[in-house]
């Protein structure tokens, strides 16, 4: 099953790489046709190049969009090298057989994450490298394909330990990312295309991603599992540097992601801090100082905070290196590190540390995938925000300024949180998170036992709960949430508003004293 590589047909986009490939191909005797710009590029270098106009007896025309599409390349990609027939009709039409394809696709998905108008982006779709590829991939049993620039060190690597021959498990794989290539590339035009026309819900939706990294495991050890990513270019897990530490697990990737988005909110804020735990936080403040704020968020689940990721809106500072370094933290994630925190950092080898260019923007368009079993739920990303003029008090007290900074912070926290989430919230520090229960009266009791049990460990004597603003992710149901609250000694509510019994849980708010404000949106997040 081992085939040499005489004849290699090179065009492509993305020039990077190009040249070192072609020489080493050169030098192996391999004869180079190639397209236009390609072609330029490889004879500047000194190489002999055929042009693939020569081939197909027509120009490139039409401004690019017809070059290879011609029997005489096609023929060469497709004929199987052992079938008469094939054999003899690439004898009667002088077709040649091409042993490797090296194609990179015009770059359709930068051009519209770059902005392009719609014709622009139409002119930036591909339309005879992908059927090259295809080509190729499918008549992988005598013919390489070679995708990605990444690919070429392991071709050559391939030629080499092979004395310029391929092996058929070799040009299966290929074959294998080149198929994944093209159905990405498809993805991305029709998800454009969706997005252009405002379809929501379009007939077929395609996802596709690249592979970041394998990884150990996923969630358990008997579970494998990888990171794909999309390749745009937002700050985030997806892109953040890693700059120590072990490799990061599922698990990690999952609750980084989780602190980071969160920290992201907070943009506009004092320093801030998300202390996350199971994709939940345990622990969310502002401050004077990041390492104000790192403490104020370790305070308020202590117990969890351990093996815990922390995230933060400002670069890391050595003040706060020093204070997460006094226990164990898995992930740290922020934008920058300065050199005194690195050299803190320096000294614990097993904490990774992970810088972004920048926050996440809270506010960018997406879409939010689930997967149930045998299929996919597709939804915007929650880019929900409520404004000033969203907010509405329907109790008879109105919240004071303090308290309205705080019940904002708790709404934001709210919304990071599983469902069900209540969130008390205490001079811009979370004192008690309630996440993930079945009912929301126990997640504000479960959230008002936490603080209370943090208190007496750390001997505080007051009630964090005292006077707490309380956030609620979706309405409360019943009055006991509220009475619940008021019992723990919140002073103001949050929530969406909107229950059948809203009369009711107004009135206990008041009769409570509590100020209770109406967002008009719910943050369910399960
Ligand atoms: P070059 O820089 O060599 O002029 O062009 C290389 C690009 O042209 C590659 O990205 C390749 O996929 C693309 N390409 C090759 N043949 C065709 C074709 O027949 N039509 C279109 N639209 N693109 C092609």
């Amino acid at each position: 099953d081992l085939v040499p590589v005489r004849r290699a047909l090179l065009s492509v986009s993305d020039k990077s790489g190009l040249v070192e490939l072609a020489q080493a191909l050169a030098a192996r005797g391999v004869e180079l046709l190639s397209t236009g710009g390609t072609a330029r590029a490889m004879r500047e270098a000194g190489l002999t190049v055929r042009d693939v106009s020569d081939v197909t007896g027509f120009p490139e025309m039409m401004d690019g969009r017809v070059k290879t599409l011609h029997p005489g390349v096609h023929g060469g990609l497709l004929a199987l090298r052992d079938d008469e027939d094939h054999v003899a009709a690439m004898e009667a039409h002088g077709i040649g057989a091409i042993d490797l394809l090296v194609v990179n696709l015009y770059p359709f998905e930068a051009a519209v994450a770059g902005g392009a108008d719609y014709d622009t982006a139409i002119e930036n779709i591909d339309i005879g490298g992908p059927a090259m590829i295809r080509a190729a991939a499918k008549n992988h049993r005598f013919v390489n394909v070679v995708t990605d620039v990444e690919d070429y060190a392991a071709l050559l690597d391939e030629l080499k330990a092979r004395d310029g021959q391929t092996s058929y498990a070799f040009r299966q794989r290929l074959a294998l990312t080149a198929y994944a290539r093209t159905g990405a590339y498809d993805a991305a035009v029709s998800g454009w295309m969706a997005d252009a026309l405002g379809e929501t819900a379009p007939r077929r939706r395609v996802v596709a991603g690249r592979l970041k990294q394998t990884l150990r495991y996923g969630e358990n050890p008997h579970q494998s599992a990888a990171f794909y990513v999309d390749g745009a270019a937002r700050p985030g897990i997806a892109t953040a540097e890693q700059l120590q530490g072990k490799e990061l697990s599922y698990n990690n990737i999952n609750d980084t992601d989780a602190a980071f988005e969160l920290v992201s909110e907070l943009a506009g804020e004092a320093p801030a801090c998300a202390i996350i735990k199971h994709a939940n936080p345990c622990g969310v403040a502002v401050g004077a100082t990041l390492a104000d704020a790192y403490s104020r968020a370790f305070d308020c689940d202590r117990t969890s905070a351990f093996g815990g990721i922390v995230a933060l809106n400002r670069p890391l500072d050595r003040a706060t290196a020093a204070a997460i370094t006094e226990i164990f933290t898995e992930v740290v994630i922020a934008p920058g590190a300065d050199e005194d925190a690195r050299a803190v950092f320096a000294g614990k080898k097993n904490l990774r540390l992970l810088l972004t260019d920048g926050l996440a923007d809270p506010a960018a368009a997406g879409l939010a995938l689930r997967q149930v079993s045998g299929g996919l739920l597709v939804q915007d990303r929650d880019t929900g925000a409520v404004g000033e003029a969203d907010l509405r008090v329907v109790t008879k007290r109105q919240p004071s300024e303090a308290e309205m900074r705080d019940l904002r912070l708790a709404w934001t926290v709210a919304k990071h949180v599983k469902s069900n989430a209540i969130v008390y919230v205490k001079d811009g520090a979370t004192v008690g998170v309630g996440a993930g229960q079945m009912s929301r009266v126990d997640s504000t009791r479960i959230a008002a036992r936490k603080a209370q049990d943090m208190a007496e460990a750390l001997d505080l004597g007051a009630i964090p709960t005292q006077g707490a603003a309380v956030a609620s992710d979706a309405f409360f149901p019943f009055p006991d949430g509220v009475l619940t609250a008021a019992e723990a000694g919140a002073s103001a509510l949050i929530q969406p508003g909107g229950a059948m019994r809203d009369e009711e849980v107004i009135a206990a708010a008041d009769e409570a004293g509590l100020a209770m404000v109406f967002t008009g949106m719910r943050h369910f997040r399960h």
